[in-house]
This record gives C-alpha cells, structure tokens and sequence, in this order.
C-alpha cells in the first residue's frame, strides 16, 4: 500500500490509544436503554449546576472564535492558586498539555522518561514527537523515583509523573518528590500530572505548585475528573513564565472552545459540587474496597476515584460478562496488566450494582469448577 509509505515512520509505530467503551455504543450493541459507565474515572455526580447554567448562557455566542488567551478563566485561576496569569495556560483536555510540552522542548532522538505502566498518553505523545523514551517499570505498583533518576543522560528532556497515577491510583509522596526534584539537573523539566488532585486526602501528598520556583517544574490539572467536564475538553498547566510563553507558542490559537472557558470558570467557583463529589468518592472507595477485599480480590491502594484489582485467572471474561450486564469497566491487558481491571468510583448506587453483579459473576464460576 503506497500512502503506508507516507506516513511518517512514528505514526507507523504508534499503538492506538484504546477508550473506555462510550455508553452510547454499548447500547447500540446489545440494545439495552440502561448503562452504566465505570470505565474512564468520570464524574458520576455530572457537571456543576453552575457549570451548566454558564454554558447555557454562552450558547448563542458560538458564532465567535473564543479567547485564544483564555483570560477571565486563567485570571480566575491564577487568584485562587496565588500565581500570576502568566504562570498559566489552558489545554484543550490536560492531553493537550502533555502533547504541547513534547512539542515546544523535544527535538527528534531527545530522551523521555515514562513509567511503565502509566497514562497511556504520554508514550503514545513522545512517540509522535520522535523522543526516544526509556521506560522505568513500577516497583509494586508504584513510581519507582530512584530507577526513574538513574534513567537520566545528558540527552534527558522531560520526565513524567502522573501523581496520583493512573491506572494504579498510588501516588509520591512530598518527600519522595523532594528528593527526586533535588536529583534533577536544571535543564531537565519535569512534568506532574495530577489529574486527580481533588481526590486525595493523604496528608504527605505533595502541594507541587511550591516548586515552580525551581524553574523546570510544570504543573498539569483538569476540568474532566473532580470538576465533571470530560466532555468539554479542558485542562491547565502552571509553569515559570518562561516555560509558558515556550507552550504557547507551539499551541494552536484557539485551542480552547467558548463553551469550555465558560464552563470551566463557573465550574472552578462551585466549592460544593467538588465536595461534594470528594465526599461520594471518598464513601465510594471505602465501599468498593472492602468489598473486594470480602471477595478475596487484590487491589491496589488508590487516593483517586478508581481501583485498580486483579480479578483473576479470568479476568478478561469476568469483564465482558460485566459489560454484557450493562456495566462497562476497563480491562487492563492494554497496559501489561493481565485480569485486572480497574473501576471507576461512581455514585452509591452505581457502585452497589457494580459490585452486586461482580458477586454473581464469581459465584456461578465457583459453581461450574465444583
Ligand atoms: C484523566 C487523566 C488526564 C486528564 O485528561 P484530560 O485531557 O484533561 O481529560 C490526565 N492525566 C491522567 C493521568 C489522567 O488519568
């Protein structure tokens, strides 16, 4: 096939990024009309009420490009984080953010530093940006910061660290993250992905965004976890300003849509619906956990809003029977983790479902080998 032959070599050897299944084709496929989604750490309380309000009212403005600059919102953020604006810059997802530091520092056959397993998105990004990654596998299911600091060369660029991580829920903790930034050179930059920051209640959890001063620290967040907006595609980073002004200029001009800016601000004013959900995933987890633990499941300890467990020899059959019940989880052999599965923390009564059918389904096993 000639068009093979125009793909650059790194799209050739990229494995695609495989999404929890949407509600939607799920329903198509087995003609249900409920499903339930546990696949892709979403909100299950929804979207802020206030989030929804201020899309509503932005609606008939669509006809306008947005604020490539994202002002009100970065303003807004910069009050509540005590940083300047210009410590910040808006994605379109967090995604977008990780693939922007790729493409404003990495030249072709520079090295990047990625756990293994982890977010899927930073390999699948380096691989497009022609990086050369050396990857430092987990050590028990967590960030192995001491492997990750004898991976770097002079040729080291970027290092990520999702913090929490995903799909295992672990996290670093401020010392281990102290030690490890003192380790960095200067010219190395190291970026901490802490999509579920909302979540953790650990008290030695890192507060990074003290360490921007160091200057080759940058911060990621979202809007698509805590705050319910995955379906709006909004993100931010916060950096030294130089290292803002370098993301910027490898970003499109409005990377950012209308209704996601406005959604967002209102989204970041209502401290209740975070708690809220805070509140329902924190009693989630408890739930959740203890049940597997009645079933005699391996699960990883999380600080976010999902768990990661071994289901077993058959795990990947217990997933498609969850799936055929109308409950869609994520199957982890993507990942190098064969049977596990990691759930979702949803709402009380989602969570009760989940773990109803999971108990049917690890009985009539146990009746069949009897
Ligand atoms: C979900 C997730 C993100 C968020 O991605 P968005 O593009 O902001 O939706 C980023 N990092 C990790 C580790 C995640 O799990």
């Amino acid at each position: 096939m000639e068009i093979k032959k125009l793909a650059r070599k790194c799209v050739q050897n990229i494995t695609p990024y495989l999404p929890g299944k949407p509600i939607e084709e799920l329903k198509r496929e087995l003609k249900i009309k409920k499903v339930y989604k546990l696949a892709s750490n979403e909100n299950s309380l929804g979207p802020s009420p206030l989030a929804i309000a201020a899309i509503k009212r932005e609606l008939g403005n669509v006809n306008r490009y947005p604020d490539g600059n994202s002002f009100y919102l970065r303003r807004a953020l910069a009050k509540k984080l005590k940083l300047y604006p210009e410590n910040l810059i808006i994605g379109n997802g967090s995604d977008e953010l990780i693939v922007l530091a790729l493409k404003a520092f990495i030249n072709p056959g520079d090295e990047v530093i990625i756990a293994e397993p982890t977010f899927l998105i930073y390999k699948l990004a380096a691989v497009l940006a022609e990086a050369k990654v050396r990857s430092v596998p987990l050590r028990a299911f967590r960030y192995d910061l001491e492997a990750m600091k004898e991976q770097i060369t002079s040729k080291t660029k970027l290092i990520f660290i999702a913090n929490p991580d995903n799909p295992t829920g672990s996290y670093v903790s401020a010392l281990e993250i102290e030690n490890f930034l003192k380790a960095v050179p200067k010219n190395v930059l190291v970026f901490i992905d802490e999509a579920y920051y909302e979540y953790v209640e650990a008290r030695d959890y890192p507060q990074s965004l003290k360490y921007l001063n160091k200057g080759n620290i940058i911060v990621s967040r979202t809007f698509s976890k805590a705050y319910g907006l995955s379906g709006l595609r909004i993100g931010w980073a916060a950096a030294a300003k130089e290292i803002i002004y370098y993301l910027n200029q490898a970003r499109e001009p409005f990377n950012v849509n209308r209704l996601a800016q406005v959604g967002a601000e209102a989204a970041l004013a209502d401290k209740r619906h975070v708690l809220r959900s805070r509140a329902m995933v924190s009693a989630g987890r408890k739930y959740i956990c203890g049940e597997l633990k009645k079933q005699n499941l391996i699960f990883v300890p999380s600080v976010a809003n999902f768990v990661l467990f071994n289901a077993g020899e058959k795990g990947v059959q217990i997933f498609s029977e969850l799936l055929h019940r109308g409950i869609i989880v994520r199957e982890m052999s993507g990942w190098g983790l064969k049977n596990f599965i990691r759930v979702t923390i949803g709402t009380s009564g989602e969570n009760k479902l989940f773990i109803k059918n999971l108990k049917k389904i690890l009985q009539k096993r146990k009746e069949i080998h009897r």
